[in-house]
């Protein structure tokens, strides 16, 4: 087989057809450098995005912790990731969130 695979972004080209990226990335990765950086940049957005739509709702009323019974209330939660870490499971204690990031560290 051959070394290294394709990078799984698309490019965009001017008539507005996409085409996949022809990066060459090591194993263990699934997008180069610049796919990479537009996944991160995108989900940044969004990630900053929720928050703010959250903060609105906590800074009206406290809301519970997405896993356990605290209050969340002033700006001191995180936006929790279910275990895929693609959707969100809503607002989270500080310490549920970085339980569940330990927990998933330690099962893979
Ligand atoms: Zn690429
Ligand atoms: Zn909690």
């Amino acid at each position: 087989m051959s070394a290294g695979r394709r990078c799984a972004g698309r490019l965009m080209e001017r008539d507005g057809r996409s085409r996949a990226c022809p990066e060459i990335i090591p194993a263990g990765i699934s997008y180069c450098r610049v796919h990479y950086g537009q996944k991160r940049a995108k989900y940044g957005a969004d990630h900053r995005r929720r928050r703010r739509d959250y903060q609105g709702r906590i800074n009206h009323a406290p809301i519970k912790c997405a896993s356990c019974p605290t209050m969340l209330t002033g700006t001191d939660w995180d936006l929790g990731h279910d275990d895929d870490g693609q959707n969100y499971v809503g607002p989270q204690c500080r310490p549920c969130n970085r339980r569940d990031g330990a927990n998933k560290l330690n099962q893979r």
